[in-house]
């Protein structure tokens, strides 16, 4: 893989120009032992402002097939997240419902449609669903093992897509933003096709995250400058991270946090540990409803 390191000027969600440097992070899985992990280092930096995290510079891949040209089953691991249920999506779009005051047939689009278990979520909810979807190989996916409606998903990415202003009550970014090299740009556009109103909810990592805080203390207890935070240059190729605060330019309807895993824990803390993310709102990930 070849990378172009490009600085950065401001903060992407912000425009912040004040960061504060966290430390190294790898090219690769760093285990517990950093030192000893062979890779190229970039380094870590959160915005004082918003608290976004990102490399600075930032590893752009010369081909973004570099990172996302992974046939759907090498991506998706695991048989039980191929397989759509109701549950899906099911708690985001209650609230989202909740929020919108929700008649059937509001027009919700989903933003990264991968293997279209959102898309059927929101439909068999009573949304007219609609996607967009980058990736040609997961698009085709959706289409031929998931009955998504090659109608309805356009391939297109959220920077480029293109929808009139005002033509959507309902937009969900899943796993999204964190992946794109310019969110805050994804957002603008994505808030401009809501009516007004209308809603966005995104899940994204949370820089506050008790876990990572915990093993970069632990990297550092072990005389090393690295840090877990997002993987620019390996999978899952999360480039950011964020907190409300990087949400402040928006109306923030609503927010929550989901606790996540606490799979280096000893049995004994993990009820202790999830207790204490709960209490100090430092789960793993970010949940944002925005209205326009
Ligand atoms: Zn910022």
């Amino acid at each position: 893989m070849r990378y172009e390191f490009k600085p950065v000027s401001a903060c992407n969600m912000c425009g912040s120009t004040d960061f504060r440097f966290l430390g190294m992070r790898l090219s690769a899985s760093q285990g517990w032992t950093p030192r000893r992990a062979k890779g190229i280092a970039v380094p870590v930096k959160r915005c004082r402002a918003c608290g976004l995290v990102f490399a600075d510079p930032q590893p752009i891949p010369e081909s973004l097939a570099d990172h996302y040209g992974l046939p759907p089953d090498e991506y998706w691991i695991g048989e039980a997240q191929r397989h759509w249920t109701p549950a899906y999506l099911s708690d985001e779009i209650a609230e989202a419902k909740r929020l919108l005051d929700f008649t059937p047939g509001m027009k919700a689009l989903d933003v990264g449609v991968g293997l279209g278990k959102g898309m059927r979520s929101l439909a068999a909810a009573g949304f007219d669903a609609w996607g967009i979807e980058p990736s040609p190989e997961f698009r085709d996916h959706a289409i031929a093992k998931f009955d998504v409606d090659p109608d309805r998903v356009a391939l297109a990415a959220a920077e480029t897509a293109e929808f009139p202003d005002g033509h959507f009550d309902f937009v969900t970014f899943g796993a999204v933003l964190e992946h794109l090299y310019d969110p805050a740009l994804a957002l603008d556009r994505a808030m401009r096709w809501l009516k007004p109103g209308g809603i966005l909810h995104a899940e994204v990592p949370s820089s506050d995250y008790l876990m990572s805080r915990l093993l970069n203390l632990f990297f550092t207890l072990r005389g090393t400058n690295y840090v877990t935070n997002i993987s620019p240059m390996h999978s899952p190729f999360h480039l950011y991270e964020f907190t409300l605060r990087s949400f402040r330019k928006y109306e923030v309807a609503h927010h929550g946090y989901m606790i996540g895993v606490t799979p280096h824990l000893p049995k004994l803390l993990t009820r202790p540990v999830e207790w204490l993310m709960a209490w100090s709102r430092t789960g793993m990930q970010l949940i944002v409803y925005l209205r326009r």
